[in-house]
């Protein structure tokens, strides 16, 4: 019977050599330079060691969705090259091009605010964000040809530095992706025709780094992937050659003796079915363990997995562990790496309706975070 660590509540077991072994094995795999995503506190696991992790592995870049999350890594030490993408309307700039940010641009608009933060000894280095079918952001078709050629007027007389080009594909099929591909090759194809000449072009993110090789482009975004989570619904992590690097674990807080028929947790949505063991576990939907997963959700204690029994609660739930000793402090598993026994984060995911990046990255500011073998 594995016990929890005297004192420890509840803990997210952050691996961060899985993390740089998994982005090892994309870069032997992809050929490609990757851009390591790490927003959203990288995706549950932490921007700072994920990102660190993910240079050790061999990244080339960073990336984050905005400007707030880029300065946190430079604080925290990552001097990297890093870009964010998604911009309050009117932001200055400044403080980017000040710490070596690059800019995603996705606007003509855009375009001038950044220009104007740059000086002739320090222009703004930006990456030029074209929509190619995803309907989000992204420098509309019409408007390629005003952009590249004002991207490149700006180039010229040193107030910015285009470093990229890039997109983002929907993963709706390969002819869906092969056709925003082409879509981007024909903006390439323009901003070529206009003088720029970016380091790196990049549409690939995980799901079409690993299924659509045209799509790499000798670079690559890669987000879950590094987590060591499946982008596809029907791969496992084990099936890409990943190992999931976040675990979910809680010590037993209580168990309980109970007859047949006792009811369990808000609604008595379960009731025994015989005399048995109800463990309490420590962790609730304010934690990010889905209350839709009620019913549905698998602990792993003392080598046995067992369901959810009841309603998940804001603080704590329950399993039914029957007759199996279960004492207080024994661990309790909620998802890690299913090679090691412990159940897929991907059976919480089919359990709330939701995908393994939902579960991963919700997991809440009241679940410390340690890394394995710290
Ligand atoms: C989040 C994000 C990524 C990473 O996607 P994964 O599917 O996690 O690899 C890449 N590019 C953009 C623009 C994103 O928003």
């Amino acid at each position: 019977m594995t016990r929890m660590p005297h004192g420890t509540m509840r803990e997210a077991v952050i691996d961060t050599d899985a993390i740089a072994d998994n982005v090892r094995h994309l870069r032997r795999l992809t050929d490609a330079e990757v851009i390591a995503v790490v927003k959203a506190d990288g995706y549950g696991h932490g921007a700072v060691r994920a990102a660190r992790a993910a240079l050790d592995g061999g990244a080339g870049r960073v990336a984050v969705a905005d400007l707030n999350e880029a300065f946190a890594l430079r604080r925290g030490g990552i001097d990297a090259p890093i870009l964010a993408w998604l911009h309050a309307p009117g932001t200055d700039f400044a403080e980017a091009g000040a710490r070596g940010i690059q800019v995603g641009i996705s606007s003509y608009d855009q375009l001038q605010a950044a220009a104007a933060a740059g000086h002739g000894d320090r222009p703004v280095t930006v990456h030029l964000k074209v929509e190619t079918g995803l309907g989000r952001n992204g420098i509309a078709p019409a408007d390629y040809a005003l952009v590249f050629a004002e991207a490149a007027r700006l180039e010229r007389i040193g107030q910015l530095r285009v470093a990229g080009i890039f997109s983002h594909l929907s993963n709706t099929s390969d002819d869906e992706d092969r056709t925003a591909l082409s879509r981007f090759q024909v903006a390439l194809a323009g901003a070529g025709s206009y003088g720029l000449r970016p380091e790196v072009t990049h549409i690939a993110a995980s799901h079409a780094a690993i299924a659509l090789p045209s799509s790499r482009l000798g670079c690559v975004r890669i987000g879950i992937a590094m987590y060591g989570l499946s982008p596809f619904a029907d791969r496992t992590s084990a099936d890409l050659g990943l190992r999931p690097a976040m675990t979910l674990r809680a010590a037993v807080a209580a168990v309980r003796r109970v007859p047949a028929g006792q009811g369990v947790s808000y609604g008595y949505q379960h009731r025994t079915a015989a005399d048995s063991t109800l463990a309490l576990i420590p962790l609730g939907y304010a934690d990010g363990v889905p209350r839709a997963a009620s019913g549905g959700g698998a602990v792993r204690i003392g080598g046995r997995t067992f369901p959810v029994a009841g309603r998940i609660a804001m603080d704590q739930f329950v399993v039914d562990v029957g007759d199996h000793p279960v004492a207080v402090g024994d661990e309790a598993v909620l998802f890690g790496d299913p090679t090691l026994g412990a159940p897929p984060v991907e059976t919480w995911a089919d359990a709330a309706g939701t995908i393994n990046y939902e579960i991963v990255t919700r997991i809440g500011p009241r679940v410390p975070r340690r890394e394995a073998g710290a």
